[in-house]
């Protein structure tokens, strides 16, 4: 059993410490929220992940894991402290790394006794090297501080589940004491570890999340392509999925990818290279096709109706993606103020990220248009004249064709998410855009009522 102390309590530092703490290991979350640390020790996760209310819970109970915003009583006695604080984007695309340099400082003046820093937060290759420098300058009392990278491959919506099955380990070190003292952490949990240089370390989580982002935006490239040409793009991929060279996994078309790293990882990896002189062609594509296809559907609605002035637009998800309440880069971010602008009246439904969105986009009316958050599928779209899919929660994949067509004004669906089956739609007569798939054209539409017709007037 290892006393360890967790730096910053989001997606990757709150999970890992209840994981620790699971796996027998004393854990203490510093985080510098207040409000945040007040939750958790009255029991309530800051986030949303399956399972980490429970653990939470439970390793609590047994005394095993605290909250606090004490760093230096965390800090001053841990064996290792984990550093799992933001490195959100800058303008210019590289990754701020200031928060992490907050924590250094914290550690140096705090730690009592020799002790292991681990950086699992997304940090550029060499900026490990810097961290080390920079705490051994702050330093306070004669101890052996040396720094580890053990970046983390989590996916929100599985955080637990993911930390406690993950498929690998990776721990960069320089030192055998700090190697062999990250394995023996790790051993509880009985999973392959991959031990490499803190640099390749650094560089395998960029590379294995800007692989993935890419292999997204190549599907969506081809998707497009796809609509043109006429072919179907969910056969096309299932055609590809047996080849094991491919894989089966991340060759879902769709409106692009979101979420807290993709964006940021992709950005921070072609600043990296620009910064050595080296063009990364490839991720510099990633990242334009991403951009483009956020608006995809957007620009096919505005192309097919004459306004968006006084219609009744319902939008179901606001999340990145389903599982989670993080909003970070989200479609919905992107398309809704342009809905907003062009006079809309959104109906949006989300099961757990609607308050979230709320603080950005309250309730009521805006400049030209208004949001309405409402509490299920129904209610956003009775008596709509388009609806938007931007999130496939279980709750809006459930909803059957049939209901779009009873339930709206004119059965107008954009799915961002390919949820549908083209031939489904078309028998429910719901007129249907997807992504990389022909569309289902327009059947007997209900006539204009008098508040559409007053808008067109208008
Ligand atoms: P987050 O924004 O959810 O959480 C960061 C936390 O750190 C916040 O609670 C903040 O209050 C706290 N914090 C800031 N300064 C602090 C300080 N001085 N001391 C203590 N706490 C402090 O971030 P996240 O999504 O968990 O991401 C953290 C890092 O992990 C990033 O580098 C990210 O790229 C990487 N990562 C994230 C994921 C993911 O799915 N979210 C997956 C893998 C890697």
């Amino acid at each position: 059993m290892y006393k360890i102390a967790v730096a910053g309590t989001g997606y990757v530092g709150l999970v890992a410490g209840v994981c620790f703490a699971e796996v027998g290991h004393q854990v203490n979350c510093v985080d510098i929220d207040e409000k945040k640390v007040d939750m958790m020790k009255s029991g309530v996760s800051p986030i949303y992940e399956a399972g980490l209310k429970e653990l939470m819970l439970k390793n609590y109970t047994a005394g095993r894991i605290d909250y606090t915003m004490d760093y230096q009583s965390a800090y001053k006695d841990a064996d290792a402290i984990f550093i799992g604080v933001g490195t959100p984007e800058q303008p210019d695309g590289s990754a701020n790394l200031s928060y992490i340099a907050t924590v250094a400082r914290q550690i140096a003046e705090s730690v009592e006794k020799d002790c292991l820093v681990v950086v699992k937060s997304t940090v550029p290759v060499g900026t490990n090297d810097k961290v080390e420098q920079f705490i051994q300058d702050f330093l306070i009392n004669d101890v052996r501080v040396e720094v580890a990278s053990n970046p983390e491959f989590l996916a929100q919506g599985s955080a637990v589940h993911d930390t406690l099955h993950a498929e690998r380990i990776i721990i960069g070190t320089e030192s055998k004491w700090a190697e062999e003292l990250l394995q023996d952490i790790y051993k509880p949990f009985n999973l392959p570890i991959v031990s490499v240089n803190r640099r390749s370390a650094e560089m395998i989580k960029y590379a294995s999340n800007d692989f993935l982002a890419l292999k997204i935006s190549y599907m969506n490239d081809i998707a497009n392509l796809c609509e043109l040409v006429g072919a179907d793009i969910q056969d096309v991929a299932k055609g590809m999925s047996f080849d094991e060279r491919i894989g089966s996994k991340f060759l879902n078309a769709g409106i692009g990818f979101g979420g807290s790293c993709f964006p940021k990882d992709t950005k921070a990896l072609d600043y990296l290279a620009k910064q050595n002189g080296y063009e990364l062609k490839t991720i510099q594509a990633a990242i334009n096709v991403n951009k483009e296809q956020k608006t995809m559907l957007y620009k096919k609605a505005s192309r097919r109706l004459i306004t968006f002035n006084g219609l009744k637009v319902a939008v179901l998800g606001l999340t990145f993606k389903p599982g989670t309440d993080d909003l970070r880069e989200a479609a919905s971010l992107e398309n809704i103020p342009l809905l907003l602008e062009q006079g809309a009246d959104i109906y949006a439904f989300d099961p757990v990220g609607a308050a979230n969105f709320a603080k950005v986009h309250p309730e009521g009316c805006h400049r030209k248009g208004s949001i309405t958050y409402v509490s299920n599928v129904e209610e956003a779209i009775k008596d709509a004249n388009v609806c938007f899919i931007f999130t496939e929660w279980g709750e809006v994949k459930e909803v059957k064709p049939s209901m779009y067509k009873d339930l709206m004004r004119t059965p107008l669906v954009y799915d961002g998410r390919n949820i549908y089956s083209i031939d489904e739609m078309g028998q429910a007569q719901v007129e249907y855009h997807s992504i990389g798939r022909k569309t289902v054209e327009r059947q007997n539409m209900k006539e204009p009522n008098e508040r559409e017709l007053q808008s067109i007037r208008s």
